[in-house]
Formats: structure tokens, sequence, C-alpha cells
């Protein structure tokens, strides 16, 4: 059976011509599909029974089934896990900002990039999303809120740009206008710095935010916390970020998770400060996330602040990111790894 909401609108107009059928159906179907949602082919009212009943018989519509989720009490910050067609699972989460409502989306079953601060590596890689299970988290989280999504960034579990070309379809399905018609300029994508992937998504004339976890400021120390710093040098990520800003325009945002004693001092908010000098850039300051049996601590407050006024006094834009649903497993990877301990906690 062919899974129908993989197709991008041109690859289901060769689809539908080849079984015979006229190619203007195939924009009726991702309407549909990728625009209303809808979870049957009897619901798709403009198309013929005969159609309908040929589709049945050789595809399908995806369809996610959310498994558990946790509410925060502090804010409306909601943690899903999602049940994938083949028994995994992965995590979602819906986040209310002022400037609307986000969801930040899972890329991969698991993730292979090892670092050390970060739950969702934990029990390694399993797979690869297709694009259709990407955008199907959207689709789950929008039902079970009644709430529309406007903005996606691509942070949660697995690597976005090591599933890159399922990443790239699933942007594109979900910016079509005749789709979600999500602005890309409300999708982020983040990475760890797969430099070559970085270059082949400047190229791509996407308007997205690019995400980079940076993390520290020298390559020692990069590499103890993300493996991913032994492939690629701060100076090979920094001069793949430039060269996004000047395809793109775009203002690339650095993640750095403050970990105490280990990147939180003046000297590396100092160091930070020069690496960045003269790049349209914004750093998100993230208290990290203390996970069950790491050793690494978040920064006290006024580490944190220290760092922030540093790099704001060095004129780099730096805010510390609201950490939304605290008290909620909302750092990436945790309630997966509680399912797969079969240790969930019911909502
Ligand atoms: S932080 Fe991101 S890239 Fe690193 S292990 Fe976790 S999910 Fe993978």
């Amino acid at each position: 059976m062919i899974n129908i909401s993989d197709y991008t609108l041109n690859e289901l107009e060769q689809y539908i011509e080849s079984i015979g059928e006229k190619k203007f159906h195939a924009k009726q179907i991702f309407k549909w599909i990728h625009k209303i949602g809808i979870e049957s082919f009897d619901e798709m009212t403009d198309i013929s029974k005969s159609l309908r009943e040929k589709l049945k018989e050789h595809t399908y519509i995806l369809k996610l089934n959310i498994l558990e989720c946790q509410k925060s009490k502090k804010d409306d910050t909601i943690k899903f896990l999602i049940g994938l067609n083949d028994d995994t699972a992965i995590e979602s989460v819906f986040m209310k900002y002022n400037h609307g409502n986000t969801i930040c989306v899972s890329t991969q079953v698991g993730c292979k990039m090892g670092c050390k601060f970060c739950a969702s590596t934990k029990a390694g890689y399993e797979r690869n999303l297709t694009a259709s299970e990407i955008e199907g988290q959207i689709w789950a989280v929008q039902k079970y809120t009644g709430e529309r999504i406007s903005n996606v960034v691509y942070m949660g579990i697995g690597e976005p740009l090591d599933n890159y070309d399922n990443v790239i379809k699933s942007i594109r399905n979900i910016n079509s206008p005749e789709g979600l018609n999500i602005g890309a300029r409300h999708i982020s994508v983040s990475t760890c710095g797969i430099v070559p992937n970085i270059y082949k998504l400047a190229d791509e004339n996407i308007q997205a935010t690019l995400s980079i976890s940076l993390h520290a400021t020298d390559d020692k120390t990069r590499k103890e916390i993300m493996p991913v710093a032994n492939r690629y040098s701060i100076k090979e990520l920094l001069e793949a970020c430039k060269y996004y800003i000047s395809k793109t325009g775009r203002r690339i945002s650095f993640e750095y998770a403050l970990i105490a004693g280990v990147n939180d001092n003046r000297e590396t908010a100092m160091n930070l400060a020069k690496l960045l000098r003269g790049m349209i850039a914004h750093i998100n300051l993230i208290p990290v996330n203390e996970i069950k049996n790491g050793s690494y601590k978040k920064s006290n407050e006024s580490n944190i602040e220290n760092f922030m006024n540093t790099l704001n006094s060095c004129g780099i834009v730096t805010t510390v990111r609201r950490e939304l649903g605290s008290d909620i497993d909302a750092a990436c990877g945790q309630l997966r790894q509680k399912y797969l301990n079969k240790d969930t906690i019911k909502q």
C-alpha cells in the first residue's frame, strides 16, 4: 500500500496520471489531505466514488495517534507522545507564544548524534521519519487542541539535517498554499551542525530560520559534549552559517545550553561574542535540561544573567529562552525514554 500523504503535489500528479486519471484530481486530493486534514477517502466529496475506491485499494492516508500527553500546570505547554504505524513513538510539543501557537516536531525515531546532554539519543537511533510523519504531528496536535498552529520548529527528537530529503519535503508540503500554508519564515530548522547540509539547505531557496546548536566556543569543549564536533570544527560550521546568511538574508539563531562549570563563565561569553561578531545572529541561552542519570547541571540564575549581559554589552542580541512546561518532561526525548522503559505517566 502506498502512503498517499507522503507525496508532494508534483508526485501526486504523476501518480494520478499513472493510474489513468486526470491530473487535476491531484490538487483536489492534495487539498483534502494537506489543507483540510481528512482521514478517510470517503470525506473527499468532490472526488468520484470510482476514483475513491481506486485510491482505497492501493493507497492509504496517514494518521498518527496520540498515545499520551502531559499538560503543564504552569502554562499551556502540552507534550505529546505520538505512536507511529510500526509501534515506535516520537514526541511533539505544543507551546503558546504571543506570536502564535508553535509545535516542536521530531524528525527521527531516536537520534545518532550522541549529544551528551540529550535524552533523545540515549536509546540510539531507529529510523528516519517520512515527510508525512513529520507533518502528521501537526495534524494530530491541531486536532487534539482544536487550535491552529502557525509556527513549526524542527527541534524535537532527531537531527533534521540527518534526515535531509524528508525534512525538505515536509517543509515544502507544510509551506504549500494547497496545504497548511505555513510561511517559511514561521518554520525553523535546527541542527547540531551537519555542515554540508547547511550549504545544501542554503541553496534550496527556502526562507526558513536556521537554528544552530552551538553550546561551546572552542572545539575541545564542543567535542566533549557534542560528538558531531569531531567531524566539523566551529570554524567550518560558522563558514557554513555565513553562507546561509548570504544566500537567504536570514538571521541565524544560535542555541547555547548553559551547563554549570562547563561553558558558562565570562571568558566563554566573551569568546562567543568574538566568534559571532559581524554576523546577523541571535543567541538563545537555554539553561541545560537536566536528564535522568545525566552528569550535567544547569547554570545558576546569576551565571545565566551575567552570561547574557556580557553578550548583550558586546552588541550580540541575546535572550534566555523561557522554560515553557518546566514542570513536565518538555526536554526532548524524556517522555519517549519513559515509554521505552514502560514507565509512562497517563494524562
Ligand atoms: S540534541 Fe538534537 S542532535 Fe543532539 S542528540 Fe539530541 S536530538 Fe540529536
